[in-house]
């Protein structure tokens, strides 16, 4: 392949990570990138002069196409490995659900129901042909596995935290990619899985590897929203931005949400924008807390009880030493949210307002007075589900547009949303484009 210019929408990982392949293999490339700052949903943010992901994250040791990248950053040797406890807060009590025995003693469920959802999760981590279960309804597998009783009690509020009320849509192979991802570690070989975090956060990352692209040559253009894509008459492709510049380029690859890419670029054909715009998203609402005290000490609380206005409590400070919050704790309160919810349009007042009632109801040593910080990230387009068949209906990632590409999360179509199966995509996309192939959506293994 001739050497060519490529314009890449979008500084997340997934941008960065192409834009690492392809400058590696002799192309020009240039970042477009939005924010004032890399990263993405992976960015770090302020909060009370302290630096940290704007989202929780959380890096596994089987994640290995992530490791790979820190340690061609130097920084894996850094990584801080830690064993963490969850819970589960039901019928207004909080519950360890850390190890076997904690389970096995966990009285919401009885010992048949805990029989059955041990045995659904263990069937769960073996399955390998995926694809049969995207035909199959989340709901409809979960309960023929565990039973009416552990799906009502366990599972459709698991999953309502995740996917809200779009849980109907979703397919068994929603939960089969996030039970298999949990269980990667003991597939890998290693005995158990532990949660690591890197020094600094993700922001350190991002910096490292923004460092590295523009050693290589990439172009980095922060705070450059492009709101046009056309074709020129001589074949070459047009990027507008907002502020009006306008930059030609040999192939662009939008790494934005399937729906945001296709309007970027009304050449499109109808019917692959019918594709594009089809794919469903859930969006987020996530607070970050910055608190004088622990909570509980679990990394995750998963929440049943219906009431709670958040899906989970994360305890960030029970995985990533205090020291890195000036001694505080950070907590992240998220809720999972379809794009068009009202919620969108709360201020943080009312937001915190609503949340902070909540933890005063649940943690009875939990004051107001511990809040020292409280902001809220508000993301539309997080998380494509994964609906009925939804592989066979994905569109390639070469559009119809000779040099565009959408590659995308949406394209992870056998995965969970998270920063390895993107750098995993992004390996799998660049090696294609290098190729110079036409072919469909990546199938990951
Ligand atoms: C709440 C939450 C928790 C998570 N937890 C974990 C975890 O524990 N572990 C883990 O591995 N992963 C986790 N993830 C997932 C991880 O953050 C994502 O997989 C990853 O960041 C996706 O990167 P991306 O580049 O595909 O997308 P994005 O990060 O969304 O990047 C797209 C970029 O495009 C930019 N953009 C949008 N429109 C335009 C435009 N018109 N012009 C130019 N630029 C534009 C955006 O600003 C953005 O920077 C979590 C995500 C969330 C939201």
């Amino acid at each position: 392949m001739e050497k060519q210019s490529f314009a890449i929408l979008g500084g997340g990982v997934l941008g960065m990570t192409l834009a690492y392949r392809l400058a590696g293999a002799g192309h020009r490339v240039t970042i477009f990138e939005a924010a004032s700052e890399l990263g993405g949903l992976a960015s770090a943010w302020k909060l009370n002069g302290i630096s940290w992901d704007r989202h929780y994250h959380v890096t596994l040791l089987s994640d290995s196409h992530l490791r790979d990248l820190l340690d061609t950053l130097k920084l894996d040797s850094e990584m801080k490995w830690v064993e963490t406890r969850t819970g589960f807060y039901m019928g207004g009590k909080l519950y360890s659900m850390s190890n076997s025995v904690e389970f096995l003693k966990f009285p919401p469920l009885s010992l048949i129901g805990k029989f059955r959802l041990g045995a659904t999760i263990a069937y769960a981590s073996r399955v390998k042909d995926w694809k049969r279960l995207e035909s199959i309804p989340v709901e409809d597998w979960l309960t023929r596995l565990s039973g009416k009783s552990v799906f009502e009690k366990m599972w459709r509020p698991l999953l309502r935290a995740k996917l809200g009320e779009n849980y109907q849509h979703a397919s068994a192979a929603f939960i089969w990619a996030i039970i298999a991802r949990m269980y990667a570690a003991r597939r890998s070989g290693l005995k158990k899985e532990m949660f690591g975090y890197l020094p600094g956060g993700y922001g350190r990352f991002f910096d490292r590897f923004g460092e590295l692209l523009r050693s290589q040559g990439v172009e980095i253009h922060l705070n450059s929203t492009a709101r046009l894509v056309s074709p020129n008459d001589d074949g070459s492709l047009k990027v507008e931005l907002t502020s009006g510049e306008i930059r030609d380029f040999d192939q662009v690859i939008m790494t934005l949400p399937s729906s945001v890419a296709c309007d970027l670029c009304p050449a499109i054909s109808e019917n692959e924008r019918n594709k594009l715009k089809s794919i469903r998203y859930q969006g987020i609402i996530c607070a970050s807390v910055l608190l004088k005290n622990p909570l509980a000490g679990y990394y995750v609380t998963n929440l049943i009880d219906s009431w709670v206005p958040f899906t989970a409590v994360i305890e960030m400070s029970a995985l990533v030493d205090r020291e890195q919050f000036g001694g505080h704790c950070l907590v992240y309160l998220p809720k999972y949210v379809d794009p068009t919810d009202a919620m969108f349009e709360q201020s943080d007042e009312q937001i915190r307002e609503t949340f902070v009632s909540a933890l005063e109801k649940m943690y009875p040593a939990f004051a107001r007075s511990d809040v020292l910080a409280f902001q809220v990230s508000r993301v539309r387009r997080v998380l494509a589900i994964s609906t009925l068949n939804y592989s066979e209906n994905l569109p390639t990632m070469k559009t119809s547009v000779p040099g565009v590409h959408i590659i995308n999360s949406a394209h992870i179509s056998n995965g969970t949303l998270n920063v390895n199966e993107t750098i995993q995509l992004a390996n799998i996309a660049s090696a294609q484009l290098l190729k110079n192939r036409t072919t469909p959506a990546p199938r990951q293994t």
